[in-house]
């Protein structure tokens, strides 16, 4: 355990999901800064890929493992192999219109995998304080398992979870596991719910992703509904900054919200993305012209918005980015990267590599 504002000492993180959009970035950044070893433990689904990790897959101080995390013994023999001082659980099913279709798999991926993860884990620590040496379990969730905010207001570390949509209500069931499982067996715990994050390597099917390519494409622009439902939008990169204060320094049994504090109506990102790429990738006609408004997604949430006060104060943690020049940034990325996106969405990669394949690890 740390109060808020110690330290603990980390040498080596176990992150799930590390060869997703948000867990890649994160295992970049670790790598980038910091000493630590990370091994990286990803099933590699459709989301999942090793592409994401170009330059940090020869790093010595990086193991990747393609392991699920429903599968217990794995786990066991992952915490027994490397012996982790922390544990960053980012792997989920994480598109809420695929929770729609299919939401079997995030009942699966998000709870049970979660209830596979904690056990595994508890089992590792209980081990582990025999020898009083330092653990813990940050678990990554979302702004959405609060559910629909009227205007104004934000939500914070008390708001009542109010899950709408499969995907939601699994990750809400995942965050109350956690919680019980620091307040019944004592698992140090710290857990952290974010806004929207957009930047490179987001998965093409999502929002950001899905307008920039379409744009470039010539193709219509999706719009769910009026598009004037309302995100709070935070850069990839302040995201996974946020995650490593907390682990570091959050207190046990402490849940922290995260968010970029720029509440955009839908609507709005894609006319700045159309105005961006009007000037980066001009066509003869505006690409706004390209905007369809098309039925709206059941149950979707009007608003959501984070207030970050408790991180800030706590932690002094806050955005480094804002909107404007970030989605720039992430405009830019994927007009340099069309190998990455195209072997993505015709699903010619599938995340094989050879040599480290280490199947049951
Ligand atoms: P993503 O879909 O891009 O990546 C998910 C990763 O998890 C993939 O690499 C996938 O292969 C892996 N995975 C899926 N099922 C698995 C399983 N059973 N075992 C092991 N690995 C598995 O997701 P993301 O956008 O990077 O989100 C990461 C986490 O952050 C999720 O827990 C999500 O709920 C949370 N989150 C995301 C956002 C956002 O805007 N993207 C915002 C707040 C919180």
């Amino acid at each position: 355990m740390t109060d808020a504002g110690g330290e603990r000492p980390i040498a080596t993180i176990l992150v799930t999901g590390g060869a997703g959009f948000i867990g890649s970035a994160f295992v970049r950044h670790l790598l980038a800064t910091t000493t630590l070893t990370v091994v990286n433990v990803d099933k590699l689904t459709y989301a999942g890929n090793l592409q994401s990790l170009t330059g940090v897959l020869d790093n010595p101080r990086h193991h990747f493992a393609r392991v699920d995390v429903c599968d217990e013994a794995a786990l066991d023999r992952l915490f027994a192999q490397y012996a982790p001082d922390a544990v960053a659980h980012l792997a989920a099913e994480s598109h809420v219109d695929r929770s729609i279709d299919g939401p079997g798999e995030f009942v699966n991926t998000n709870i049970v995998g979660t209830y596979a993860l904690l056990s595994a884990a508890r089992r590792y620590w209980q081990q582990r304080r025999a020898e009083d040496a330092a653990f813990v379990f940050h678990h990554i969730s979302t702004d959405e398992v609060f559910g629909s905010l009227p205007s104004p207001g934000r939500f914070t570390e008390a708001s009542p979870y109010r899950p709408n949509s499969p995907y939601s209500a699994s990750k809400a069931a995942a965050d109350h596991l956690v919680r019980a499982w620091h307040k019944t067996y004592g698992l140090p715990v710290v857990m952290t719910n974010c806004s929207n994050n957009y930047g490179p390597y987001q998965s093409p099917e999502k929002l950001i992703p899905l307008m920039i390519i379409s744009g470039l494409s010539g193709e219509r622009l999706p719009v769910y509904g009026d598009g004037t439902n309302v995100r709070d939008w935070l850069y990839v990169q302040d995201h996974v900054e946020a995650l490593w204060e907390v682990i570091r320094r959050g207190a046990s049994g402490e849940t922290y919200n995260v968010g970029g504090g720029e509440e955009l109506r839908n609507i709005d990102v894609v006319h700045a993305i159309c105005a961006l790429l009007d000037e980066l990738r001009p066509r003869r006609r505006p690409h706004a012209e390209l905007i369809e408004f098309i039925a709206d997604r059941p149950g979707h949430d009007r608003r959501y918005a984070i207030d970050a006060t408790k991180i800030e104060c706590d932690l002094g943690w806050r955005p480094r980015e804002n909107f404007a020049s970030a989605l720039r940034k992430t405009v830019a990325w994927y007009l340099a990267n069309e190998d990455w996106w195209r072997a993505v969405m015709d699903g010619s990669y599938r995340g094989e590599r050879p040599g480290i394949e280490r199947g049951g690890e």
